[in-house]
């Protein structure tokens, strides 16, 4: 880890206690025991009253997992899910999924954008950009070997893809936390998106340059000592060259922070070598704001790519 990494990870680990962390390994399948046999950690119902047929992933299979269930996801919270937040998530990563070729359930999705005529698709080693120039969607520097590429995402609610979030949060939450998360349970289940919690931010660091350990890791930091100016619960999701942080909105135990500001320290990127600064630069951060429950049309992404050799088909 680079000297900022390592910096950082002092600060959390002087404030935050980690609860529970996972590294999702291909091939090997994980299934996170029920919290209470026969009962769905989130809406809270009983069987015979819903089933558990279906076979529940605790993070959605296209950010590449196929390796984290859950076994007490009940169909019907597993049916809402994939409906309500996990499509606007899926969007919202639009043609991110394709460049950072995050293998879904079967294989790198295809990006084709509809009413365009960009057509992105990837394979383990390339990836193969048809556009027409006329689109200026796509524009090259061959001194900075560097390919800009711009693109529209599909319609997404941002407080959906917060709650997205929160979900995979709830699915490898300890038992003796739920309690105190079960606001958010009820939260993320209902179909209407409200306002309840402000602001919902999630702060994202980007990886500059190739990933070379493209494994999902998370983990939950409870915070040590009431009192503290931190949230007190946090969920770091890494995937794809990305790491998303997420502060959980629990005001029962954040209510002293209420109106006030707070620092929030970044999750270092675990296997950041000093070479690959050197090499490629530090990790790049943003802070997202996705309070709105309003639907976002006619947003768009840009993407700068890195390569070693252009083909010209
Ligand atoms: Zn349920």
């Amino acid at each position: 880890m680079d000297q900022i990494g390592l910096k950082r990870k002092e600060k959390i680990d002087s404030l935050y206690l980690t609860i529970e962390r996972g590294f999702l390994v291909k091939g090997r399948k994980v299934v996170i025991p029920s919290i209470e046999s026969g009962v769905c950690r989130y809406c809270g119902k009983k069987s015979p009253d819903v089933c558990f047929k279906t076979e529940a992933h605790a993070f959605p299979g296209f950010i590449g997992n196929n390796s984290l269930f859950s076994s007490d996801e009940c169909d019907s919270c597993n049916e809402l899910f994939s409906r309500i937040i996990e499509d606007d998530l899926a969007n919202y990563m639009g043609v991110a999924r394709t460049l950072k070729r995050i293998r879904g359930r079967n294989k790198i999705p295809k990006y084709k954008p509809p009413n365009g005529t960009l057509e992105i698709s990837a394979d383990h080693s390339s990836i193969d950009i048809r556009s027409s120039r006329e689109e200026g969607n796509v524009t090259r520097d061959l001194d900075q070997k560097t390919i800009t590429i711009t693109s529209p995402r599909l319609p997404y609610v941002p407080m959906a893809v917060f709650k997205c979030f929160v979900k995979m949060a709830i699915a490898v939450l300890p038992k003796n936390e739920l309690l105190h998360l079960r606001h958010l349970c009820d939260w993320i289940v209902q179909e209407r998106h409200q306002v309840y919690y402000k602001p919902l931010k999630i702060i994202k660091q980007s990886l500059t340059g190739p990933v070379k350990y493209d494994v999902i890791s998370y983990y939950l930091l409870k915070r040590k000592h009431h009192g503290d100016m931190v949230p007190y619960l946090q969920f770091v999701i890494i995937f794809a060259g990305e790491i998303y942080q997420l502060p959980l909105p629990i005001p029962d135990m954040d209510y002293y922070l209420d109106g006030k500001e707070f620092e929030v320290t970044l999750f270092p990127y675990p296997t950041l070598s000093v070479d690959h600064v050197d090499k490629y630069g530090s990790v790049g951060c943003q802070v997202i704001d996705l309070t709105s429950p309003e639907l976002v049309v006619g947003d768009e992404l840009k993407m700068v790519m890195h390569f070693d050799e252009l083909l010209n088909l």
